[in-house]
């Protein structure tokens, strides 16, 4: 018997039943217990309503404050009871998922005061999880070697002694491990290379079962846009290869911060290859009895695949301040892709005929066939240069070739965006000046409903700020500290990249000032263990890459958000790419890129009406009077140009 919480009559339209009793909670039920009566929240309200009705994609557009969350929750819930299918909430990333179902957060508010079993599961991306392959191999390494001894012994005893009879239950899950480092993780945390289908252990591994699990939630499935897009470009492929698709069959889909899913739908559509990691995979068809054709077939890609990859390092060039290079593409490189790609079709050719005389192992087969396709569909994307983004990267394993598409909507608007499904937006920063299409055009949705609500805080009263356009970076380094010892602490420093952060750090080391603060770097632990003793500990102050978005810490503890550098884009790939798309790069790119990025890490500061605080702004380009007006509309009120 599914649970609504009000008294449902299945004579009259549920979504109508439904928002009369989310009107309730907002006008009476929260009132009740302290909230206070927002317009804005009622407003969007009876705009998801409409979404929810005629099944439609909404743009929510809602300032900080407007409690937006609570009521896509409301709606996500009671339409995934109705439909006996749970609603996916895909947020921008992993901390942000964590921010959802922490103790204090929205989840947790609405089952208390509304007395609701909600039954919310988190479906967390591959790389959140231990490869026990990995830690097979790391925990035998010199270096950490006792971490991930300890990390061993402390898994559970299913993964030990896999032949006892016992119940499976999740494990190996990132934030389990706290204390250590993005970089001590990653050595034991899956990654793209690890072959998941073909592995021994994968019925007892953490990752495997986590998926088991939340795929039996009845309300709500919280994952991040990535693995929401990763779930959308392997359905077909899963489905081939008899596997389930990574998320069940869902009601509706909320995209938290929606105005990044872009970049999200990009990075799942990204396909990376070794020259080691095809050779692995081909090998595996010289184990049975083949036919002399496939055995030649097989080594002549394998060789060519040596050609390809050693021509791809030497027509790149460094990309400074990345680890990526650039492929200069030229006929040569051209010309032995296309070679590759006629090899590995020959292959798949001698595939159909071995697969009728079952000489092989049908599964590896299918897998085998499964990974030429993938990689076939990826280097045709060559034939039209115009349209790719590639570039290659070296480790010591060697060189990775990371083929992009550049636009991604025609794929979203076919297998996302045509579903009769109700899909939510929500950002506080979704249109340009209030007009969506910008955002819907990137993402192939032709058709949607929108609205726009401001925030209720009163930012002249409750913010100040200041801009510094001219230093150098010793003075930076200085003048952050007298920032820091204004605010006594309490300070969220906001960097454009992991480099600058680190920087940063050494630099703060000549300093005897700063044994003054407690800092806190992403990066040195699991991230919501870290924004966690931020928000416990005053006068902390948090150093942070990816936590321009989402963030929310109302209270004294963020007081003060200080931009290390205006976040343009990076000089990477992608963005050289779509710099490359238009006449006025800095006009159409860069400067919207940054302030979108901008207003969200100044939208950190203030989560409630009680809060007040700075910003602080550093950005040598501040001294261009176009990016100088940009920012200051962003800001409460006109800046007097301030010198450090
Ligand atoms: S299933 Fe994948 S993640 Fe798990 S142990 Fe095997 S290779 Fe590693």
């Amino acid at each position: 018997m599914t649970s609504y919480p009000f008294t449902f009559d299945p004579a009259e339209p549920f979504i109508q039943q439904a928002s009369d009793w989310i009107a309730d909670v907002f006008y009476e039920i929260l009132p009740e217990v302290g909230f206070e009566v927002r317009d804005e929240q009622i407003y969007m309200a009876f705009q998801l309503e409409r979404a929810y009705s005629e099944k439609q994609t909404i743009f929510a557009e809602a300032g900080v404050g407007t409690g937006k969350t609570l009521v896509y929750l409301l709606y996500a819930i009671t339409y995934a009871r109705y439909t006996r299918k749970p609603a996916i909430i895909a947020c921008a990333d992993e901390s942000l998922i964590e921010q959802l179902v922490k103790p204090e957060g929205d989840i947790a508010k609405l089952a208390k005061h509304l007395n609701l079993t909600i039954d919310a599961r988190l479906s967390k991306s591959p790389d959140q999880y231990v490869c026990l392959n990995k830690l097979d191999e790391t925990r035998f390494r010199e270096d950490d070697s006792e971490i991930y001894h300890d990390m061993y012994r402390g898994l559970p005893d299913f993964v030990h002694f896999p032949d006892t009879l016992q119940a499976f239950h999740p494990y190996g899950n990132r934030k389990e491990y706290p204390d250590m480092t993005d970089e001590q993780w990653e050595r034991v945390g899956w990654d793209v290379f690890q072959d998941c289908l073909v592995c021994s252990q994968r019925h007892r591994c953490g990752q495997t079962i986590s998926r088991e699990h939340y795929r039996k939630s009845t309300d709500l499935i919280i994952c991040s846009h990535d693995f929401y897009m990763e779930h959308v470009w392997t359905y077909e492929s899963r489905k081939r290869e008899g596997q389930l698709p990574l998320l069940p069959d869902h009601s509706s889909i909320i995209f938290d911060e929606g105005h990044l899913l872009e970049t999200a739908g990009q990075n799942a559509l990204t396909y990376k290859l070794k020259q080691t990691l095809f050779e692995s995979i081909v090998v595996r068809l010289l184990q049975g009895e083949i036919r002399e054709s496939l055995a030649v077939a097989v080594e002549d890609a394998i060789s060519q695949s040596e050609i390809l990859f050693d021509l791809l390092d030497r027509s790149s060039v460094k990309v400074p301040a990345s680890n990526r290079k650039e492929i200069v593409l030229n006929e040569e490189l051209l010309r032995e892709v296309i070679r590759f790609r006629d090899l590995l079709a020959t292959i798949e050719e001698e595939l159909v005929f071995e697969s009728g005389v079952y000489s092989l192992d049908e599964y590896q087969l299918k897998i085998v066939e499964e990974h030429l396709e993938m990689i076939q569909h990826a280097l045709s994307l060559f034939r039209q240069p115009d349209e790719l983004i590639s570039w290659v990267t070296e480790d010591p394993d060697g060189v990775t070739l990371i083929i992009m598409p550049k636009k991604v909507k025609e794929v979203l608007k076919e297998r996302v965006f045509s579903q009769k499904k109700p899909i939510v937006f929500s950002s506080a920063t979704l249109s340009v000046d209030g007009n969506f299409d910008y955002t819907a055009q990137g993402l192939g949705i032709e058709k949607y409903l929108s609205f726009s609500v401001p925030s209720p805080y009163d930012y002249k009263a409750q913010m100040r700020a200041n801009l510094y356009p001219d230093h150098t970076v010793t003075d930076k380094v200085k003048q952050v500290i007298h920032l820091l010892q204004e605010s006594e602490g309490r300070a969220l420093i906001l960097f454009p990249s992991q480099e600058e952060l680190q920087q940063f750090k050494r630099d703060l080391a000549g300093y005897d000032e700063h044994q003054a603060f407690r800092f806190l770097y992403e990066g040195s632990a699991e991230i919501s263990h870290l924004i966690s003793a931020f928000q416990n500990d005053e006068h902390s102050v948090l150093c942070a890459v990816t936590l321009w978005e989402g963030l929310d810490i109302p209270g004294p503890s963020l007081s003060h958000v200080i931009v290390w550098e205006l976040p343009f884009p990076p000089n990477d790939p992608v963005f050289t790419a779509k710099r490359k798309d238009t006449l006025q790069p800095f006009q159409d790119v860069d400067m919207p890129y940054m302030l979108l990025r901008l207003k969200q890490g100044i939208g950190r500061l203030i989560r409630t009406r009680d809060d007040q605080g700075i910003i602080s702004i550093f950005g040598k380009e501040l001294q261009q009077s176009e990016v100088w007006e940009q920012v200051n509309r962003f800001l409460p009120h006109e800046i007097e140009r301030t010198n450090p």
